[in-house]
């Protein structure tokens, strides 16, 4: 509570949208505020009653955010993260709110303009989201207005023989009534396509063109409408009414330094809408800013599939217009680099800004706990050194004979997935732990010294003073000597029943566990402790899933294990197996015709008996 209070108090009083995250760092709720300080810290107040709270609040460890312009722009990102991380605690929301979109049925022979709640993948033309419904409509009818497509539903339009009073005041050109042909119905629709995709302007110089010619032949009347046409666009864009004429691609980067330290952050707006906020930090920087953003732009953008047309820096970056040419040649489509000075875009890159300046303030506050608890580790069991690399073992048996061992890497208090390790125990039969730990670290430690790999500062290992022995001999066997060890005892149930015997450490040399109370170094081990237990379960899971699927070819009639072995080798896989040919299966030397021929009817009645 300690540290969320500190993070608490770094949040900033603007809009946003923020992310609880659990002990694993998985995100669990997300919510959208017009002020994040007092919202987010509304949650922690006694006077908040709210059910779901009583099983959120516990689970919260740990607040990130994004700052938002205005609430509304969080409103959307907050529906657009929801959907990408589906927290557990957001299930309701996520059923229930979906935005705005605007629609071009495209797949429809005379297409319109409507409203949806639901876009679907298709060949529709989409636009959106929009926060709400009634700016879809104005922009419906403002763009009706001007290009005459047909306003009735699909139904209504099928059923009709005559065109109704929409064609009479000019509004539609009546489709329905064949007064239109399909061609030249398809000109207007991709008139407003243009317009929708923000070539208004270009659009406007093609109908002047288009207006001159047909005063040039005497049509008049054609000339009158196009007249009228191009005034309602030139109006519809100088008062920006048409919400959805910018459908642009772009990302915002914000600079924000502090002496060595520098926060990065991109603002990626997609189709017009702010749906992307990641940040970056570097520290102890000797670069010059530009320099250093040159530098991300290159990585970054380097590693992308993605490129958006736009990208707006908050300053000029070394080697700008070599980046640019790279970029394009990258995307085959032209990308711009733009430092803005003033209007729209010189606000989206304020807005980046301030949101790289909170979030390393944050970020140093994090950092600051993290080194917190690790001094505090130190210090607490007795280490000779602050432990800058931890590794933990645990071994998953679950009382049968297919055992694994798991290693999980922890860097400056944080995990590193990339270094995680899984062993599947080989050389112990029985339920014995104290060997299975052995083998686990022979292995790990005998190949770290073969290929001279850096060793880590300290060893966690799941168990108690048995497993801490059997560590400290296999790091003597190896003549290992600088690496320290702890062990953590669980608490059993009973234990925790009888109030009996808490979470303990066991310490190398030292007799008594240490019984662990409330703290930062408590909440890292038992952290790090449940990541091995998690890493080492899923893994035992997924072994036991695999074989328990390939003990499915013994139960063919004709197949015994040698045949088993012989088949998934030549497969790769049981799913192949699953899929081979009669063909493939009987050109197998290690098969007989019949054999070959029970294997496939076996799983084509698999196939349509799934259950
Ligand atoms: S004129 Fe025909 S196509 Fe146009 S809105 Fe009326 S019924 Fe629909």
């Amino acid at each position: 509570m300690e540290q969320l209070e500190k993070k608490l108090n770094a949040l900033p009083n603007s809009a946003g949208v923020y992310i609880f995250k659990d002990r694993a760092g998985e995100v669990i709720y997300i919510g959208k505020a017009k002020n994040l300080k007092s919202r987010v810290r509304a949650y922690f107040n006694e006077t908040d009653s709210r059910p779901l709270l009583q099983f959120l609040k516990p689970k919260i460890k740990d607040i990130a955010f994004m700052l938002t312009d205005t609430e509304k722009e969080a409103l959307i990102l907050e529906n657009h993260l929801i959907k990408k991380y589906q927290p557990k605690y957001n299930i309701r929301l996520r059923d229930d709110k979906t935005y705005f979109h605007l629609k071009l049925s495209l797949t429809e022979k005379f297409p319109r303009l409507v409203l949806t709640r639901r876009p679907q993948k298709s060949q529709e033309l989409i636009f959106g989201p929009f926060a709400s419904a009634k700016k879809v409509k104005e922009s419906i009818n403002l763009l009706q207005n001007i290009f005459p497509l047909r306003r009735c539903t699909t139904r209504n339009f099928q059923s009709r023989e005559r065109a109704c009073i929409n064609y009479e005041i000019g509004k539609c050109s009546a489709p329905c009534a064949g007064k239109i042909s399909p061609a030249d119905y398809q000109k207007i629709v991709e008139q407003v396509i243009r317009f929708l995709k923000g070539e208004g302007k270009d659009l406007i110089k093609e109908l002047e063109k288009e207006m001159y010619l047909a005063s040039e032949k005497l049509e008049f009347e054609k000339s009158a409408k196009i007249r009228d046409q191009i005034q309602a666009i030139k109006q519809s864009l100088e008062r920006q009414k048409v919400e959805v004429n910018l459908p642009l691609d772009r990302d915002v980067i914000g600079y924000y330094r502090e002496a060595d330290r520098v926060g990065i952050y991109r603002l990626g707006y997609r189709q017009g809408i702010l749906l992307i906020g990641q940040a970056y930090f570097f520290k102890k920087v000797q670069m010059e800013d530009g320099e250093l953003l040159g530098s991300f732009l290159k990585q970054f953008y380097g590693e992308q599939g993605f490129i958006p047309k736009e990208i707006l820096l908050p300053f000029a970056v070394e080697d700008q217009d070599l980046i640019q040419d790279w970029l394009r040649e990258r995307a085959k489509f032209k990308i711009e680099l733009i430092i803005p000075e003033r209007g729209e875009k010189r606000a989206q890159v304020e807005l980046a800004n301030i949101n790289a300046q909170k979030n390393l303030e944050v970020s140093e506050e994090k950092e600051k706990i993290k080194r917190d608890a690790l001094e505090e580790f130190k210090r607490i069991f007795r280490l000779k050194k602050i432990p800058a690399w931890i590794e933990c073992y645990d071994i998953s048996n679950l009382g049968e004979k297919l055992a694994v061992g798991a290693m999980v890497k922890f860097v400056n208090g944080e995990p590193e997935k990339a270094g995680y390790r899984r062993y599947r125990i080989k050389g112990v039969d029985s339920q014995n732990d104290y060997e299975m730990m052995k083998e686990v670290l022979t292995r790990r430690f005998q190949r770290a010294l073969l290929e001279n790999q850096p060793l880590p500062d300290l060893i966690i290992l799941d168990g108690g003073k048995g497993q801490l022995n059997i560590a400290r001999k296999v790091l003597q066997e190896l003549q290992i000597k600088d690496m320290e060890l702890i062990s953590l005892a669980k608490e059993s149930w009973q234990d925790k029943f009888l109030s009996k015997k808490p979470e303990r450490v066991y310490l190398s040399g030292v007799k008594d566990p240490i019984t662990l109370k409330p703290s930062p170094a408590k909440h890292l081990i038992m952290r790090i402790r449940d990541e091995a237990h998690r890493f080492a379960i899923s893994y035992h899971r997924k072994l036991r899933k695999k074989l328990s699927n390939q003990s499915l070819l013994l139960k063919i009639p004709g197949i015994g294990e040698k045949k088993k072995r012989a088949l998934l080798k030549h497969f790769g896989s049981l799913k192949r197996v699953q899929t081979a040919t009669l063909e493939e299966l009987k050109s197998l030397p290690l098969l007989s015709e019949r054999d070959a021929e029970k294997l496939f009817n076996f799983f084509q009645i698999q196939k349509s008996n799934p259950a």
